[in-house]
């Protein structure tokens, strides 16, 4: 495993970026609650993308890609492919993202159905017009969608083991985490 994007002979800095798709929210926060080991390490990595923190969002290339949240939209599978052709390593952040998440209630009905209800406001939520309203059949986990290089489970993810994550990508060793997170070729 390599560390770092190299460039005509020298090593910059890895680059990290955090992606958000259909989630709570819950597990990104996780990676605030690691600033100061960040901190400690930002020398030698550069974070390119937190939305809540920074944001905005650079075109990478990126070394290593957090992804929280599962694919809904037709949208979110082209943005998720895009943010698969950016980056070097791709790791899945909590229940969302490695498997569906509480979206995946929907799979159990007739997504129509579902839209419709939104609608008319029988299951929470008020849209204006079902008109607006663009979905994918299933929610999916995003291995479904694009390799995954590990998933990190969790609801929401542990801190510990965010930062275990993070240091072993972008310094080149498998995370020391085991029987709580899988690989996927
Ligand atoms: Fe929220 Fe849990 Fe999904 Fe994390 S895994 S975004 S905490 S619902």
């Amino acid at each position: 495993m390599s560390t770092a994007t190299e460039t005509a002979g020298a090593v910059a800095a890895p680059t990290l970026a955090v992606w958000k798709f259909a989630s709570c929210d819950g597990c990104r926060p996780a990676l605030l609650d690691c600033r100061d080991e960040l901190l400690a390490v930002a020398g030698r990595v550069r974070i390119d993308s937190v939305p809540e923190a920074a944001g905005g969002v650079a075109p990478g290339p990126y070394d290593l890609s957090l992804v929280e949240g599962s694919i809904t939209t037709p949208e979110d599978a082209a943005r998720i492919r895009d943010v698969r052709a950016r980056s070097r390593y791709l790791v899945v952040l909590g229940a969302c993202g490695s498997s569906d998440g509480i979206q995946a209630l929907r799979n159990y009905a007739d997504v129509a159905d579902v839209a419709d209800g939104a609608f008319q406001g029988r299951v929470g939520a008020a849209y204006p017009s079902p008109l607006y309203l663009s979905t994918l059949k299933y929610s999916a986990p995003v291995r479904d969608h694009v390799k995954v290089d590990y998933e990190l489970r969790g609801c929401p993810v542990d801190r510990g083991q965010l930062l275990e994550v993070i240091t072993a990508f972008l310094s080149g060793r498998s995370p020391a985490i085991p029987d709580r997170s899988v690989c996927h070729e």
